[in-house]
């Protein structure tokens, strides 16, 4: 694990733990603690160590400079936004080492830095083929463990907690947003598409799951140990970097055009074209977590006119007008609660009346986004075994590997 992985990873945890300290969990926080140095004490590894103490040491400087932030306390947005950049920052950094590894290692320098696993997580089909290698052949990859547990963590974190991935934790999300509020300042006004054409937008992204999906389930069991030792499946990552970085006419007009749409609409990649949200807005039906909204307390029961937490939904929901949201469109980042003048008006809650504050979802977020790849660490399924002399070997002639 690099160090800027294993700095995010502590940093998430102590965050986590803290969180939910200051907001009466002690036995959470205690818990959070505990493995986390049951973790470090079963590793016995020094750079993780270090890494700790950095993170400790990043988390007592936002004590320090800002203590209500720190503590969790205040509206949702500021905590949401720290978590949203801090998870955001943490992937261009890696990426950024990324980059330099390859570039170190094509030049002669292997060895000076270490491939950041974590990176595997952007490669969700490869994910899916090897977690369906785990279930019919009891066979494990070692080529992008991190892919699998990445894939299931995310998931997971659909069916616990809605898309409060996509809200809180997908730099993909915060860098649309940018994009869009950047276009604003330059043309401002929206021009939102009519309801009869957002629907069928909508349901792009599910039609692109539908591929991914049927990418996975139509690979014969039999042939997937052959595909995972294969080259194309042991330099995946490069392929999907080459993507980006030396992509094809074709590939440039389509990333031009996914640029377009997020500035021209808020979360418009989300809503329109992210498998991965696809994904979780069908798992967020099981989710026993939804925005719920009480009417006694509502301010339109008393008769007047309010629709403040409608105008705050990024994913344009009418929350005003609805009891429980159920949309796949949701995702659980409470800007509606905080826009919300009743405070037991509106909040995310369970059917039986459990109700998690912003607190409560970002340090259940952070605990599964980073408990689960540490726990993955330890049981030896998270680094890749694919050798920097077998990337040497296979860099050159990335363009000509195929499936
Ligand atoms: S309903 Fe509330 S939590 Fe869900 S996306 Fe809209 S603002 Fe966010
Ligand atoms: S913002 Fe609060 S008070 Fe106003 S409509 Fe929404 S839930 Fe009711």
């Amino acid at each position: 694990m690099t160090f800027i992985e294993s700095v995010s990873l502590f940093l998430g945890l102590l965050f986590s733990a803290n969180l939910l300290y200051f907001s009466g969990q002690k036995w959470g926080a205690t818990a959070t603690v505990a493995g986390t140095l049951v973790a470090l004490a079963a590793a016995t590894l020094w750079p993780l160590l270090l890494a700790a103490l950095v993170a400790a040491a990043l988390l007592a400087l936002l004590h320090w400079r800002q203590p209500q932030l720190a503590q969790g306390q205040g509206r949702e947005n500021p905590l949401r936004e720290l978590v949203h950049h801090f998870m955001s920052l943490s992937m261009v950094l890696v990426g950024l080492q990324y980059v330099a590894y390859h570039t170190l290692l094509l030049n002669g320098y292997g060895g000076y830095l270490i491939r950041p696993d974590v990176v595997d997580g952007f490669l969700p089909i490869a994910g899916g083929i090897e977690i369906k290698a785990i279930l019919t052949l009891g066979l494990w990859d070692g080529a992008h463990p991190a892919a699998a547990v990445m894939l299931f963590t995310v998931l997971l974190s659909g069916v616990l907690c809605k898309r409060a991935f996509c809200g809180w934790a997908c730099p993909l999300g915060l860098g649309g947003t940018y994009l869009y509020r950047l276009r604003k300042k330059v043309i401002r006004g929206d021009a939102l598409p009519p309801a009869w054409l957002d629907w069928p937008l909508r349901m792009l992204k599910y039609l692109l799951l539908l591929g991914l999906g049927y990418i996975m389930v139509s690979m014969p069991s039999a042939s997937l140990p052959h595909y995972l030792e294969g080259n194309y499946h042991q330099i995946a990552d490069a392929k999907m970097g080459m993507f980006f970085a030396s992509p094809s006419v074709i590939a440039a007009i389509v990333i031009a055009l996914i640029l377009a749409l997020a500035a021209w609409q808020q979360q418009a990649f989300c809503r329109y074209l992210c498998p991965y949200g696809a994904g979780l807005g069908l798992l967020s039906f099981l989710s026993p977590l939804k925005i719920r909204r009480n009417d006694n307390h509502c301010l339109n029961s008393k008769g007047m006119n309010c629709d403040k937490c409608s105008r705050a939904c990024p994913a344009r929901i009418e929350v005003h007008q609805q009891i429980n949201i159920r949309s796949d469109e949701c995702q659980a980042c409470m800007r509606c609660v905080s826009a919300c003048p009743k405070s037991a008006a509106l909040g995310l809650s369970t059917r039986w009346g459990w109700r998690l504050s912003a607190t409560g979802i970002a340090a259940l977020l952070l605990i599964l986004l980073f408990g689960l790849p540490l726990l993955a660490y330890l049981l030896g399924f998270w680094h890749s075994d694919v050798t920097d002399a077998v990337r040497l070997q296979l860099l050159p002639y990335l363009s000509q590997i195929g499936h």
